[in-house]
């Protein structure tokens, strides 16, 4: 019998399993992958997501894998352009854009050096119930295909978007907000570009440096234009390039290299699921699930992956009873995310609401707020707070915006 058996074992369940190892708990971590494992996921990791691997004992495990630091970004809509970097946040000085065969590769060693047990190659069918109604364990397909039953005093799903374990205990959705695009990208030689996010017309790309002196590239349309965009793939990615910075397009013509095949992918929609229920609970993706616009569904699912491990040592500790103090957990979620859940799906739709627009444009002219907005993105500073009319106003009068501009909450009818 485990204390926990932890499904699915990337950004969420590596951790949760390996906290909760190394606290000494019996924990079994399941994943239908084997590691290295790619998955279709862009991945710049923010400063907040750093910390948590700064405290884990793992950035430096992740800095040598070669993944380069960056230190400056850019954010652009249309002619706004808004370029610089976060304060230090939690005394991370960078961001990085680890490929997901190191990252969860390194990220499941972790678990299984503090002791976890961690079986790749194995899919969850089915959560085992005990007779008062608890989850107390799963039904899986081993390697070997041969069907096992595993016991546990509590079952987390870390199962990613379309959670088997979230079926399963009935887990009900909230706040669901429909997809508006999708994704084409790869990986680039001979382009040195730094970070940015730029969006024209409904049109927006996105860079990044990451490891073997490749570039991430990344193109985002609304869903409408999917079928003509994939009718002729390169010739579309190019597109956006050329339509949203001709200058960058004309530089990745000339001298950008595709050395990878495309991945592909049509956003699943925006929403919250119910993430706790008697011997069970949900973390990462699968419980809270945001377009990957502002990327941070890593660094969330590491945030809150931390969180859960330690609201489930409290139960399994008997310093409080478990589905309370997991109960504590989801609530504590909900209420530090919403603020950028809600803005991620306002960016989502690719055109800049009319608040974005008036902040962005005098964020431009005042180096302080420029810093603010960066550390917002980088989790250091919530968006709630960023967008507090009292720190608007504040904003417009550094920059002496006309009063007719003032924009401080999102019009009747906007986002
Ligand atoms: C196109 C795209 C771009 C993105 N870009 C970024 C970015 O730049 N930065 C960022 O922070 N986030 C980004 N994200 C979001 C990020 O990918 C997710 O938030 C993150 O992967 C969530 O981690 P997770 O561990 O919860 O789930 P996942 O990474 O989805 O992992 C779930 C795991 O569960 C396993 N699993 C599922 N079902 C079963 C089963 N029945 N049995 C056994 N195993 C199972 C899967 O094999 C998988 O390994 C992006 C997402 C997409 C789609």
């Amino acid at each position: 019998m485990y204390d926990v058996i932890v499904v699915g074992a990337r950004c969420a369940g590596s951790p949760v399993a390996m906290l909760l190892a190394r606290r000494g708990y019996r924990v079994l971590v399941v994943d239908r992958a084997h590691f290295p494992s790619d998955t279709v996921s862009t991945h710049l990791v923010h400063q907040a997501g750093l910390a948590r691997l700064r405290d884990w004992g793992l950035l430096d495990r992740l800095r040598t894998t070669g993944v380069p630091p960056l230190r400056h970004m850019y954010f652009s809509n249309g002619d706004l352009e808004v370029g610089g970097f976060a304060d230090p946040i939690e005394g991370i000085t960078e961001v990085r854009c680890p490929r997901r065969t190191v990252l969860d590769a390194l990220l499941v060693d972790a678990a299984r050096e503090a002791g976890a047990e961690v079986l790749e190659r194995c899919a969850v069918e089915d959560v085992l119930f005990t007779t008062d109604g608890r989850a107390g364990g799963i039904r899986a397909r081993t390697a070997d295909g041969v069907e096992r039953e595993f016991q546990a005093r509590f079952v987390v799903g870390a199962d990613g978007v379309n959670s088997t374990v979230a079926e399963k205990v009935g887990a009900t959705v909230y706040r669901t907000m429909p997809a508006a695009g999708f994704v084409y990208y790869s990986y680039f030689s001979g382009l040195d570009w730094d970070y940015q996010n730029r969006t024209r017309d409904e049109q927006q790309f996105a860079t990044c440096r990451t490891h073997d002196d490749l570039t991430m590239l990344v193109v985002m349309r609304k869903k409408d234009a999917y079928r003509q965009f994939r009718a002729d793939a390169e010739g579309s990615f190019q597109a956006v390039i050329d339509h949203v910075r001709p200058d960058l397009g004309a530089d990745l013509r000339s001298g950008g290299r595709r050395e990878e095949p495309f991945r592909a992918l049509q956003y699943a929609d925006n929403f919250y699921r119910q993430s706790h229920g008697p011997g069970w609970a949900l973390v990462g993706d699968a419980g809270y699930h945001k377009d990957p616009l502002t990327a941070r569904g890593i660094t969330d699912a590491f945030v809150y992956a931390e969180l859960l491990a330690e609201q489930l040592h409290r139960g399994l500790s008997g310093a409080a009873p478990i589905d309370d103090a997991v109960a504590d957990y989801a609530r504590r979620r909900d209420r530090d995310s919403i603020g950028v859940f809600t803005m991620t799906v306002a960016l989502s739709a690719l055109t800049l609401p009319p608040l974005f627009t008036a902040v962005l444009s005098a964020v431009r002219h005042s180096p302080r707020f420029q810093r603010r907005f960066f550390t917002m993105a980088g989790g250091g500073y919530p968006s709630e707070e960023f967008f507090d009319p009292r720190n608007l106003a504040e904003l417009y009068d550094e920059v002496g915006t006309p009063p007719a501009e003032r924009l401080l909450s999102a019009p009747a009818g906007s986002s």
